[in-house]
């Protein structure tokens, strides 16, 4: 893409959208950066910027290409009065990728990303190969195209939002981990949602390879196809008792790893398809699967205390990662759920509450909205904030049970993040376990 002297309009003045106007100023490109807060901290002198934009501001400059950070929506009035006739919006991600020659593994899904993108990112270096876990993951491919020495693979993590921007973007791999409803606060149809992740796969030919968990409706495509399932054996890799098959053959063995649960099991099998797929050995990838651990805040073990285990999946932001949590566990689970109203119906979860659980606690914005939905099926009490869910799940576990914190959504009515929530989780079981 030629950039040289073009009027370039980004939106959004968060780490991408800085990352994007560097990446433009560095081809050449005349660039403003656009934001309409009214003001944005430390930001560089040398990147021009108006704090406080509207859409005036977007008619007056007239730009020639627009690039959005994958925060803002793309059909608002603020984003279109940027564009006029003929002018392309695009997101960060679409703008960077067209600057990146070496091969893209890109990665989505509801739940399991970040998890599958550390991995994927852990096994390329330990082959051997220069790649970074980047995109949705926190550092935007704009900023890794800055680098002195520009990584030969990108392990990239991809979003919906970031999805929704692009035009030709083109993945080599392209791994689809699951899809469930989520973000039903940004999207009003659950098929805008789902038609914008399809978009993973819109550029991509029989040269490259679609990586797909066996069930999911997905429409027939020009690219290879390989699948795995943690259910099934219909599936180029299928796992069970603890190891990972190919047809009747056991390559990856999980039981003795922290992977062992179902849905680390999927994110495992995604990534090995796509690493062999590049001639990397299986015993290279067991290799560090016996050393990897998920991020924090993805059904962690905060503690084992009187027989009881805690487990700390703040990370679980939607039922479907709710769901899977509740899947993976053996022993009589107390379940503590709640946070912010994102719009989604819990009704689905009732079968696996039955199956699982002993009792719940629901707190945040939507605690009467789980009471009623889960109080029909298991004991339900309500909880004033988190250190109450905390006290309140010890008195109803008994020896033997695990007290898993997989609030099934957001946390921002009452927490800046997740991390922050699970902090807060961690603190509270082990303050109460001191006593
Ligand atoms: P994402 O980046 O897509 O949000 P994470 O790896 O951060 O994914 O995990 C988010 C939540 O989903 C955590 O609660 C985690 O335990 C759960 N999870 C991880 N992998 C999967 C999977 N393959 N299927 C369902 N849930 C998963």
């Amino acid at each position: 893409m030629n950039l040289k002297n073009l009027k370039v309009a980004i939106l959004g003045a968060g780490r991408s959208g800085k990352a994007a106007a560097r990446l433009a100023m560095k081809y050449g490109a005349q660039v403003r950066v656009f934001d309409s807060a009214t003001a944005v901290s430390n930001w560089p002198e040398d990147i021009p910027l108006t704090t406080s934009a509207t859409t005036d501001d977007g008619k007056e400059y007239a730009a020639d290409l627009v690039v959005i950070s994958p925060g803002i929506e793309t059909n608002c009035e603020f984003v279109t009065s940027f564009a006029g006739e003929g002018v392309e919006i695009i997101g960060e991600m679409e703008l960077a990728a067209r600057f990146f020659t070496g091969k893209i593994i890109a990665i989505t899904g509801t739940n399991g990303k970040t998890t599958t993108t550390a991995l994927l990112e852990k096994i390329l270096i330990h082959a051997g190969k220069t790649t970074v876990a980047c995109g949705n993951y926190g550092l935007p491919i704009a900023e890794v195209l800055l680098f002195d020495e520009i990584p030969e693979i990108l392990a990239l993590e991809v979003s919906s939002f970031q999805l929704e921007t692009i035009r030709d973007f083109h993945p080599d791999i392209a791994i689809w981990l699951n899809f469930a409803p989520d973000h039903m606060d940004r999207y009003t149809k659950i098929e805008d949602y789902y038609n914008a992740k399809l978009r993973i796969f819109e550029n991509m030919g029989s040269q490259d390879l679609a990586i797909i968990r066996t069930g999911e409706a997905i429409p027939p495509l020009h690219a290879a196809i390989q699948t795995f399932s943690s259910e099934s054996d219909d599936a180029t890799l299928s796992y069970r008792d603890g190891k990972i098959y190919e047809q009747e053959t056991p390559i990856l063995d999980l039981s003795e790893t922290v992977l062992y649960q179902r849905h680390n099991a999927e994110n495992v099998m995604a990534v090995t398809l796509a690493v062999r797929h590049l001639g990397i050995s299986t015993e290279s990838i067991q290799e560090v699967l016996n050393e990897f651990s998920p991020p924090g805040h993805r059904c962690e073990i905060v503690c084992k205390h009187d027989d009881i285990l805690w487990l700390n999946d703040s990370k679980a932001t939607n039922l479907h990662a709710l769901e899977a949590a509740l899947k993976s566990q053996d022993a009589p689970v107390i379940l503590i759920a709640g946070g912010k109203d994102k719009g989604l119906d819990y009704h689905p979860l009732q079968p696996m509450l039955e199956k699982k659980v002993r009792a719940c606690v629901v707190f945040g914005q939507i605690t009467d909205q789980l009471y009623d939905t889960f109080s029909p099926i298991v004991p339900t009490v309500k909880a004033s904030d988190l250190k109450d869910c905390v006290v309140k799940a010890r008195e109803l576990a008994e020896k033997g049970d695990t007290v898993l914190f997989s609030p099934g959504t957001s946390s921002f009515d009452m927490f800046t993040g997740y991390v922050q929530r699970g902090q807060a989780f961690r603190n509270a079981v082990n303050e109460l376990n001191s006593n």
